[in-house]
C-alpha cells in the first residue's frame, strides 16, 4: 500500500474538483486510480481522449513521493508538464534537452519529494546516472504511457520500451500502470507478457469515439476537395497528414496560397522550426498543420476539429490514433481520408527493403487498411472490430452509414465460407480461404491438399473474383461469424455465432465494396456535401466569441497555449451559466480554484460586464463561500516553507506576485504561526545586514514598514528585505 498524503484528508473526488476542476470521474477513472493506489499493477486500454492521463496524474498527486511517467515523445511530455503546472501541480520532465541546472532542479525536487510527476523517455531512464538518483528517491509508482510501443505487432514499436520491466525492477518493487489507446488483442497480450503483468487489473473501455465522423473519399481532384473542405471549416483547427515531407511542404504552401493559415511539420525541419510551428498551431496563430504520418506529433490539443489523411496511412492503428486527435474535448471531430490504391502501392514499395518479418507485419497492417477503405460496412464497426470490440449495430454516424453502398442479401455464400474455414481446420487466413473457394490453385492450396476439399471451387458459381470473397470473409468477421486467432496473425476461426448459422442458416445483408478507382468526381458532386455535426449546445455564441478572444490574448501574454488557460467545454459552459464571481467560476467543469486564481479575473470581469450590458439574469443565489480555498493557499504556503522551497517558486506555483505572497506570509505570521524563513533570507542577505534590521525591530516603536524605510534612510535596504526580517523577528519573538 502506498502512503497517501494525510495532510489533505479529502476524497479523490474532492481532489479531482480541487486540482482539475472536474465534478465527475469519467468511465473507469476512479476504479483505475483506486487500483494503482492500492499498489496493484493496472493495465488501461482506452481510446484517445477518454482521459487516460488523469488515471496516473491524480494518484501521483495524492501519493507520497514522485511518480515516474514513461512516455516516448518529448513534445508530448512538455505538453502535459505545461498543463499540470497550469493546474499548480509540480511536474517536470527529464530528457536530453535539459540544461545542467534544469537537470539538477529535477533531481533536487525528486529527492526532496516535492515533485509529483517525473516524465521521462525510456532512453533517459536507461542512463546510469538517472537510475542512480531514482533509486534513492521515493517513487510512488510507474506509469507507462503509449504502452503499445512495447509490441512489435503494433504500429509504433520502440525497442527501448522492451527494457522497461528490467529497469523498473532495478529501481524498486513498484506498482506499474500501463496505458495505451491502441491495442489489438494480440498487442495487448504482448504488452502484458513483456511487462510481466498478466495478473494486472485490466480496464478496457470501449474504443468508440462517438463524436468522430469517419469518411473516406476517392482521391480524385483531391487538392480542390481539400481546400474546399478546409474552407468550409474556416477558423477551426485541423491537421492534414501526408505521406512524405515533400507533400507536407507542398500542401502547406497550397493552403497558404488559398488563404488558409497553415504550417508544415515533419522530422526534416530543424528542431527550432518544428517547435515554432507546433506552438503556432497550439496557440492558434495558424489553423492547420500539415504533418507526416511518419513523425509522431505530440499534439494534445483538445479542440482539433478535423483530421485529414491526404495520403492513406500505413495501418489502422496509425489511422485510429491520428484521427483520435480530433475532438478530444468530446465536441465536433471530422475524420476524412482520401484513398487511392496508388498510395497503397507506394507504401508497399517502402516496405520492400525491410527485413522479412518486419515486411510481413507491415503487409498485414496494410491489408487491413485496404479492407477498411473498401468494405461498405459501417466504419465504426470495422474499426472497433479490428481492436477486438464487436458492435452489434451500425453507428449511423459515418459515411458508410449515411451514404451506404449497394446492399445484397445472401445466405448460401455465407455457409460456403464457414464450411471452408471448418474444412481447412481453422488454420488459414482470408486470402487462402478465398483461393480455395475460387479454385485458385497455388503451391499452398495444393501442398495442403485443399484442392481435394468438398468446398474447393464451390464459390465460383457465385463469383470468380477473389476480392468478392475476401470482402465477404471480412464482413463475416466484423459481424462476428468468424473470430481472429490471437496467437496467429490473420488466421480465422469459426465463432459460436458461425456454428449456429451452419445449423440454422438465414439470409444476411452484406455491402458491396467501394469502387474508388472508377470514381470520377464531378465538379459539383462535393458542393452538395455538408459536414455533419454531432449537435450544437445552447450557449451564448456572442459571449463565447468574446471569451475566446480574451483567452487568446491572455494566452499570448502568458506565453501558454489557449487551452491551458481554459478548455472549450469550460468556455461553452461559461457562455451558458454566466459565472460572475470566483466561486461561481470555480464551479465550472474544468475550472478549479487554482485556475480561477491564476487566470479567472479578466474572464469574470468580461462576463460581468457582458451580463450587465445585456441585462442577463443570473442565478446569484448559489454562491459558495471561498474561505476554505483561501485557507488552502495558506496551508500550501506553510507546507512549502517547511520544505524550504524558494519564495519565488511558491509565488509562481500559486500565481501570486511576490508582493501578494509576502502579504499572505505576514497574515500567517500575524495569526500566530511560526515560520522559519532563514533558508531564504540567508540567500538574499548577508548576516551583518540581517543583524542590523533585526536590531532595529528590537528597538523600534512600531513595526510599520514605511517608518522603517524612512528610519533606514539611505542604507540600501529594500522594502522586501525589511518585510522578510520583520517576519523573522515576529516569528522568533512574538510567536
Ligand atoms: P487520453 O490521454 O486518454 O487521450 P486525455 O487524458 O488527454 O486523454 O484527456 C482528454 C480530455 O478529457 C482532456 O481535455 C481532459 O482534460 C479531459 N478529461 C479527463 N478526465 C476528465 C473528467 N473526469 N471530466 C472532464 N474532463 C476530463
Ligand atoms: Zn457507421
Amino acid at each position: 500500500m502506498m502512503q497517501v498524503d494525510e495532510l489533505v484528508n479529502t476524497t479523490l473526488k474532492e481532489r479531482l474538483k480541487e486540482v482539475f476542476g472536474y465534478g465527475q470521474f469519467r468511465g473507469d477513472q476512479e476504479a483505475i486510480i483506486q487500483s494503482i493506489l492500492a499498489g496493484r499493477n493496472t493495465f488501461v486500454i482506452m481510446p484517445t481522449g477518454a482521459g487516460k492521463s488523469l488515471c496516473y496524474q491524480l494518484p501521483a498527486i495524492v501519493s507520497e513521493g514522485t511518480a515516474i511517467v514513461i512516455s516516448p515523445l518529448i513534445a508530448l511530455m512538455k505538453n502535459q508538464v505545461d498543463q499540470l503546472n497550469a493546474f499548480g501541480v509540480n511536474a517536470q520532465f527529464l530528457n536530453s534537452t535539459l540544461s545542467k541546472s534544469e537537470m539538477n532542479k529535477v533531481k533536487k525536487d525528486t529527492l526532496n519529494g516535492t515533485l509529483k510527476l517525473l516524465y521521462i523517455a525510456p532512453e533517459s531512464l536507461t542512463k546510469e546516472e538517472n537510475l542512480h538518483f531514482l533509486k534513492k528517491a521515493t517513487i510512488s509508482f510507474v506509469a507507462i504511457d503509449e504502452a503499445h510501443c512495447i509490441s512489435e505487432w503494433g504500429h509504433d514499436f520502440r525497442p527501448e520500451y522492451r527494457k522497461i520491466r528490467g529497469i523498473v525492477d532495478d529501481i524498486g518493487n513498484l506498482p506499474v500502470i500501463a496505458l495505451t489507446a491502441t491495442a489489438t488483442p494480440k498487442v495487448q497480450q504482448d504488452i502484458q507478457k513483456n511487462l510481466q503483468m498478466e495478473e494486472a487489473d485490466l480496464y478496457k473501455t470501449s474504443f468508440n469515439r462517438k463524436n468522430l465522423y469517419y469518411e473516406i473519399r476517392a482521391k480524385a481532384d483531391a487538392k480542390r476537395q481539400l481546400i474546399k473542405y478546409i474552407k468550409q471549416n474556416k477558423g477551426k483547427s485541423g491537421i492534414v497528414y501526408c505521406l512524405s515531407r515533400k507533400t507536407v511542404e507542398e500542401i502547406a504552401e497550397l493552403l497558404n496560397v488559398n488563404d488558409v493559415k497553415a504550417l508544415p511539420y515533419h522530422a526534416g525541419l530543424d528542431p527550432h522550426t518544428r517547435m515554432h510551428n507546433q506552438d503556432a498551431f497550439l496557440n492558434e496563430d495558424v489553423d492547420v498543420v500539415c504533418a507526416t504520418i511518419a513523425f509522431g506529433m505530440g499534439i494534445d490539443k483538445p479542440d482539433v476539429r478535423f483530421v485529414i489523411h491526404y495520403d492513406a496511412p500505413k495501418s489502422l492503428e496509425g489511422y485510429y490514433q491520428e484521427t483520435g486527435r480530433a475532438g478530444r474535448d468530446g465536441l465536433e471531430g471530422n475524420c476524412l481520408m482520401f484513398y487511392s490504391y496508388d498510395d497503397i502501392l507506394k507504401l508497399e514499395k517502402f516496405n520492400k527493403d525491410k527485413p522479412v518479418t518486419e515486411r510481413d507485419n507491415a503487409r498485414h497492417l496494410l491489408t487491413e487498411m485496404v479492407s477498411y477503405a473498401n468494405v461498405g460496412v459501417c466504419r465504426r464497426r470495422q474499426l472497433l472490430g479490428y481492436f477486438g470490440e464487436l458492435l452489434d449495430k451500425d453507428c449511423g454516424f459515418c459515411d458508410n452509414c449515411m451514404k451506404p453502398t449497394e446492399k445484397i442479401k445472401i445466405q448460401h455464400e455465407v455457409t460456403l465460407v464457414l464450411q471452408t474455414v471448418l474444412q481447412t481446420d481453422q488454420r488459414f487466413d482470408a486470402a487462402h480461404l478465398a483461393d480455395v473457394l475460387t479454385a485458385t490453385a497455388n503451391q499452398y492450396v495444393t501442398s495442403y491438399e485443399h484442392d481435394r476439399l468438398a468446398v474447393y471451387g464451390q464459390g465460383r458459381a457465385y463469383s470468380e473474383d477473389c476480392g468478392y470473397w475476401s470482402s465477404l470473409i471480412k464482413q463475416l468477421t466484423i459481424f462476428g461469424f468468424l473470430d481472429k486467432d490471437v496467437e496467429n496473425y490473420g488466421v480465422l476461426r469459426i465463432s459460436q455465432k458461425g456454428l449456429n448459422f451452419i445449423e440454422d442458416p438465414y439470409p444476411i445483408t452484406i455491402f458491396k465494396d467501394h469502387d474508388y478507382a472508377g470514381h470520377e468526381v464531378s465538379k459539383d458532386e462535393h458542393d452538395a456535401e455538408t459536414v455533419p455535426t454531432s449537435g450544437g449546445a445552447a450557449h451564448d455564441e456572442e459571449l463565447l466569441g468574446l471569451l475566446k478572444a480574451l483567452r487568446k490574448k491572455v494566452a499570448k501574454e502568458k506565453n501558454l497555449p489557449p487551452y491551458v488557460i481554459f478548455q472549450d467545454p469550460s468556455m461553452e459552459e461559461m457562455a451558458t451559466t454566466y459565472p460572475t464571481t470566483s466561486e461561481e467560476m470555480a464551479q465550472i467543469n474544468g475550472v478549479g480554484m487554482g485556475k480561477v486564481q491564476k487566470f479567472g479575473r479578466p474572464f469574470i470581469d468580461l462576463i460581468a460586464k457582458y451580463v450587465e450590458e445585456n441585462e442577463i439574469e443570473t442565478d446569484t443565489d448559489v454562491v459558495i463561500k471561498s474561505m476554505v480555498n483561501k485557507s488552502k493557499v495558506k496551508i500550501f504556503i506553510i507546507q512549502q516553507i517547511d520544505r524550504k522551497v524558494d519564495l519565488d517558486e511558491i509565488a509562481e506555483a500559486k500565481s501570486l506576485s511576490m508582493e501578494e505572497l509576502m502579504e499572505e506570509i505576514e497574515h500567517i505570521c500575524y495569526s500566530g504561526t511560526r515560520l522559519s524563513l532563514d533558508y531564504y533570507i540567508n540567500q538574499v542577505m548577508d548576516e551583518d545586514r540581517q543583524d542590523e534590521i533585526y536590531e532595529y525591530f528590537m528597538r523600534a516603536e512600531t513595526d510599520n514598514i514605511a517608518v522603517a524605510l524612512q528610519d533606514f534612510g539611505d542604507d540600501d535596504f529594500t522594502e522586501q528585505d525589511l518585510r522578510l526580517m520583520r517576519i523573522k523577528f515576529l516569528s522568533e519573538v512574538a510567536n
